[in-house]
């Protein structure tokens, strides 16, 4: 089972992607995370990165095209995938189902978690005061500059995967257990379909 986690930042989807890893035992793949791996690794790129992300702008294209083709590829995605945080733009889209049919696979849900603007900066405002080692890209104006990159870039996508049937919305403004459970329950029919 291959699933995109989609929503703006703040919308909880590393919560349920690595709920749904542990679930199903299908890996969470968080471009944010391998990102902040390079950046914590001081490489130069690295440094280039952090640069890009805390700006609150995007990462080029080929870059997170190229992390995501070695990762899907790996021996611990062959169960399936979630990907976190990508694709963010029609290219990386457009790559996905590049990649995806030389290996005849296939996306089969992309899970969208919606939730309120002002709760979002509320919420990832509390991520950075919570957090023992807060992201440098936590600021409420970076916040409200990615809100504006997603509107922007990304939340294009939804009619490209609308076309495809793979649209699945999801109240992101629930409970975190509630937002676990209707995921649950539309991963949970489709499968025994
Ligand atoms: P995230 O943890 O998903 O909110 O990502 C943090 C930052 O990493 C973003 O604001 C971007 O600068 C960068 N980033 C993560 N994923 C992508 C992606 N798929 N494409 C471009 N940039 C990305």
């Amino acid at each position: 089972m291959n699933l995109i986690m989609f929503g703006p930042p703040g919308a909880g989807k590393g919560t349920q992607a690595k709920r749904l890893q542990e679930r199903y035992k299908i890996k969470q793949l968080s471009t944010g995370d391998m990102l902040r791996g390079e950046v914590s690794s001081g490489s130069e790129l690295g440094q280039r990165l952090k640069s890009i992300m805390d700006s609150g702008e995007l990462v080029s294209d080929d870059i997170i095209i190229e992390i995501i083709a070695n990762c899907i590829a790996e021996p611990e995605c062959q169960k399936g995938f979630i990907l976190d945080g990508f694709p963010r733009t029609v290219a990386q889209a457009q790559a996905l189902d590049d990649m995806l049919k030389n290996m005849a696979r296939e996306i089969d849900h992309v899970i969208v978690l919606n939730v309120d603007d002002e709760e979002l900066v509320g919420r990832v405002k509390t991520r950075a005061e919570e957090s023992g080692n807060a992201r440098s890209d936590d600021t409420e104006e970076t916040i409200r500059h990615r809100l504006t990159v997603y509107n922007e870039q990304t939340a294009p996508l939804l009619p490209y995967y609308k076309e495809k049937g793979l649209i699945r919305n999801i109240d992101g403004m629930a409970a975190i257990d509630d937002v676990s459970a209707e995921i649950e329950s539309i991963v949970s029919r489709e499968k025994a379909a």
